[in-house]
C-alpha cells in the first residue's frame, strides 16, 4: 500500500516483505491453496529474515519495530496468501504481543528470542466448542497442582494449532463468569495435543485445529497477568489483533482489486476491452476508494497503539470496515471475471473464499458493532 505516510524503517520492512512475498509466496500460493498445503518452511523462513519478530524488542533478539510495521507485513503477505498472513498475525499479534504487555521478565526472556526467530511458533487458544463470541463462558479448567497448574478442556478453531510450539491459553481458575479466567503461556508438551484440522471454506494454507488439554502441566510461572483476570489479557490482546486482521482484509482486497483491474483491461467483449463499460468501471472505482479509507483506518489504529493510546475503538472500526471492503472487493473481482471468476483456475475465487474469514475471527462483525455501539451509547446500549 501507499508508502507516503510511512517512516523509513516502515518502508524498509515493507520492501523486505514485498520482495519475499513476490519471490517465495506468489508463485506457489494458488497450488498450495488447491492442495491445502500449509507452507511451514516459508513461515519459518519469515522468522529467519526477521519478519516473525517485527514487534519483538531488539534486546530480545527481534527487529524492535512498531505495530504499524507488523500491519504492513500482514497486509503485504495477505495480498498473496491469506493463510500465511494469518499465521504471522496470530504469532505476533496474539502470542508475542500479550507476552510483551503482560508477561513477566522471566517469560519474556524465555520465549521472546525464540519467537522472534521462528524457533518457536505461537498460537492463541481462547475459543471452545461452546464459547466463541461469549468468551466469558469458556469451560477449560486450570487447577493448582504440585509445581504449577494442570489444564483440562478442549479448544477449537486454533490458528497455527497443528504446528505451534507455544500457546497463550485461557482456562477457568475461579467461579463462573468473566472474573474466573486466567491466562497461561506454555510450550507444547505431554497433555497438549492437536486434534483434527478443521476443513474450511478458504484459508487453506492456514492450520486451524482443535487443541485437547488433558492434564497439561503448566509451571507456576506460566501464569500471564493476574490470576482470575485473564479475560482482560484475552480482550486487550484482541484489541490489537483486530488491527492486524483489518490489515489482512486490506491485503486481500488489494489482491482482488488488482485482479479485477488487470482482467478488465485485457478481456474483450463487443469489440473492445470490458474496461470501457461503466458497469465494469464503477464497482472497481468504488472498491479503490473504500480500500483507501479502510487502509487509513488501519494506519490510524496502529498509530494509536504505537503511541500507547487507547485503540480498541479504532481497531474495531477498522476491522468492521476493512473486512466488508475485502468481501465486496472479492465479489467485484469475481463479477468482473464473469464465468472465469467462478473458475478455480483463476485467482478471483480464492479471494472470494478467503475474504469472508475477516468478518468472523477475532470477533465477528456483529461483535465489532457491539464494541462500537457500547462505547457510543454507554449503559443504555446494555439494556
Ligand atoms: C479460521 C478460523 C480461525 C480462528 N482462529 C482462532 C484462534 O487462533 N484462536 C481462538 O481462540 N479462536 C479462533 N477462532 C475463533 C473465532 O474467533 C470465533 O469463531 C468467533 O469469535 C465467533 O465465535 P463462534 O464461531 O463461536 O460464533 P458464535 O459466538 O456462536 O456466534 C454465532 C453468530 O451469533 C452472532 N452473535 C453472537 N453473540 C452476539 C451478540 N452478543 N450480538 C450480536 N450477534 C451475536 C455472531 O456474530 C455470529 O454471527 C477462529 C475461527 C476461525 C473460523
Amino acid at each position: 500500500m501507499e508508502a507516503a505516510l510511512l517512516t523509513d524503517a516502515q518502508r524498509d520492512v515493507q520492501d523486505l516483505v514485498r520482495t519475499f512475498a513476490e519471490g517465495e509466496i506468489a508463485p506457489h500460493a494458488a497450488s498450495w491453496d488447491r492442495e491445502h498445503h500449509v507452507p511451514l518452511d516459508v513461515i519459518r523462513r519469515l522468522g529467519e529474515i526477521g519478519l516473525l519478530g517485527v514487534i519483538v524488542p531488539e534486546e530480545h533478539g527481534g527487529s524492535g519495530l512498531d505495530y504499524t510495521s507488523l500491519c504492513l507485513v500482514v497486509e503485504e503477505l495477505a495480498r498473496h496468501d491469506a493463510g500465511v498472513s494469518v499465521a504471522v498475525a496470530v504469532h505476533a499479534g496474539l502470542c508475542v504481543a500479550p507476552l510483551l504487555r503482560f508477561g513477566t521478565p522471566t517469560q519474556q526472556a524465555a520465549f521472546l528470542p525464540r519467537l522472534a526467530t521462528g524457533a518457536l511458533l505461537g498460537a492463541y487458544a481462547l475459543t471452545e466448542p461452546d464459547a466463541g463470541s461469549d468468551t466469558a463462558s469458556i469451560r477449560a479448567r486450570a487447577v493448582r497442582s504440585q509445581g504449577g497448574w494442570r489444564l483440562d478442556g478442549t479448544k477449537t478453531w486454533i490458528t497455527n494449532g497443528g504446528f505451534a510450539d507455544l500457546f497463550v491459553v485461557f482456562a477457568r481458575t475461579g467461579g463462573a463468569g468473566a472474573r474466573g479466567i486466567s491466562a497461561f503461556v506454555a510450550e507444547r508438551g505431554v497433555g497438549l495435543d492437536s486434534g483434527k484440522e478443521i476443513p474450511k471454506l478458504g484459508l487453506h494454507t492456514s492450520s486451524t485445529a482443535e487443541i485437547v488439554l488433558d492434564g497439561f502441566a503448566v509451571p507456576t510461572d506460566g501464569l500471564v497477568g493476574t490470576e482470575n483476570e485473564g479475560l482482560k489479557v484475552a480482550l486487550a490482546t484482541l484489541d490489537g489483533g483486530r488491527i492486524t486482521i483489518a490489515a489482512q482484509a486490506c491485503g486481500i482486497a488489494r489482491a482482488a482489486l488488482e485482479i479485477a483491474v488487470s482482467y478488465a483491461q485485457d478481456r474483450s467483449a463487443f469489440g473492445g476491452p470490458i474496461a470501457r463499460f461503466q458497469g465494469v468501471q464503477f464497482p472497481i472505482a468504488e472498491i479503490a476508494a473504500r480500500l483507501d479509507g479502510a487502509w487509513l483506518m488501519v494506519l490510524h489504529a496502529a498509530a494509536l497503539r504505537d503511541g500507547g493510546l487507547p485503540h480498541a475503538q479504532a481497531g474495531a472500526r477498522a476491522k468492521l470496515v476493512a473486512s466488508r471492503v475485502a468481501v465486496d472487493a472479492a465479489d467485484v473481482a469475481v463479477q468482473t471475471l464473469g464465468g472465469y471468476g467462478y473458475s478455480a483456475e483463476f485467482p478471483a475465487e480464492r479471494c472470494y473464499r478467503d475474504a469472508k474469514i475477516t468478518e468472523l475471527y477475532e470477533g465477528t462483525s456483529q461483535i465489532q458493532r457491539l464494541v462500537i455501539a457500547r462505547s457510543l451509547l454507554g449503559d443504555a446500549a446494555r439494556g
